[in-house]
């Protein structure tokens, strides 16, 4: 029988755990509540016996174990170090010595989005490909790079935050200290302030219908839907972002000439109005090399790139994974 690893996927709301092979194939998987204010130390509990239910489930034991952490982390220690998202911000947390101890396996720890990156390319559209790109586009833009077959990690593992490219010098302020980053512009918050401003305004009826008034229930889906159903000063600022963003993958491409750049999250979900306009910008933009045979795909992994990914870091290991030098 193959051998079998354990994936998790650490979020601000829920965790997502799994058993399954090498070849990324699924032999079971859990979600559960982060309830991040029990602190770190319950949380990890909670994940270590959500692990071994999953062995009693199936009756197999992990070799090893993954897990992707929205945040900074310390690659060669298990330890992370901010995650910003969680109460108590996680600082300075053991979590894979803790986890290794819970279920006796070694545990690796990797940045969620780097995480989400390597399984987009060992089980989802990036199979095959030698250099790609990943945008993570839900409240937070984070990203992940691909340079030969290797996830681009730096010192800190902190390389490739693509959301943290400035595309407007003067433009807002952002939580990573600078201003006008891809996340100001094409974040969920970003997009979705815009739609509540409209409705306030009356130029989004269809908008104001779908939520019924209630500016709470604003997505980027419900824009997306509005400005597929005729309110056109919606569409304008979704095509507007999604400009914002092409300038993002243009440069990208400039920097890395990638075979495949990948644009995942609930803003790419709102489809061709986000994907038609970063595709003209590409073109408009990339002037040193015909980028036409750059592929620019949504994920074919969805939301479970991340746990895949996780399994992907258990069984090939980080130094397979990425260099962190
Ligand atoms: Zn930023």
């Amino acid at each position: 029988m193959a051998d079998i690893y354990a994936g998790v996927d650490l979020g601000g709301t829920s965790v997502k755990c799994a058993l399954g092979t090498a070849d990324g194939e699924m032999v079971a998987e859990t979600k559960i509540a982060t309830t991040a204010h029990e602190g770190a130390e319950t949380v990890l509990e909670r994940i270590g016996e959500a692990i071994e239910d999953l062995v009693n489930e199936t009756g197999s034991r992990p070799v090893s174990l993954g897990m992707g952490v929205p945040g900074l982390v310390d690659i060669q220690e298990g330890v992370t170090r901010f995650l910003p998202n969680l109460a108590g911000h996680w600082k300075d947390v053991p979590a894979g010595p803790i986890l290794s101890d819970a279920l006796g396996c070694p545990v690796q720890l990797l940045n969620d989005v780097r995480t989400a990156t390597l399984g987009e390319l060992t089980f989802g559209h990036g199979r095959g490909v030698n250099t790609m790109a990943f945008f993570a586009l839900g409240t937070g833009v984070g990203g992940g790079i691909v340079v030969d077959g290797k996830l681009r990690l730096g010192p800190l593992g902190a390389a490739g935050e693509l959301g943290h490219m400035t595309i407007l010098p003067d433009g807002p302020p952002c939580g990573c200290g600078s201003r006008g980053c891809v996340e100001t512009l094409v974040g969920a918050p970003a997009i979705v302030a815009e739609g509540i401003r409209l409705m306030r305004i009356g130029l989004a009826p269809r908008l104001r219908e779908l939520v019924e008034g209630d500016i709470t229930r604003i997505t980027p889906r419900e824009m997306a839907e509005a400005a597929h159903s005729g309110d056109e000063d919606v569409k304008e600022a979704i095509v507007r972002a999604a400009g914002y963003l092409g300038l993002a993958v243009a440069n990208t491409i400039t920097v890395l000439h990638p075979e495949l750049v990948v644009l995942g999250g609930g803003v790419a979900n709102m489809g061709d109005l986000i994907f038609d306009r970063v595709r003209e910008v590409v073109q408009e933009d990339v002037r040193m090399f015909p980028a036409d045979e750059v592929r620019i795909e949504s994920s074919l992994l969805e939301e479970k790139a991340g746990v895949m990914g996780a399994l992907a870091l258990a069984s090939r290991g980080i130094d397979a994974a990425g260099k962190s030098d």
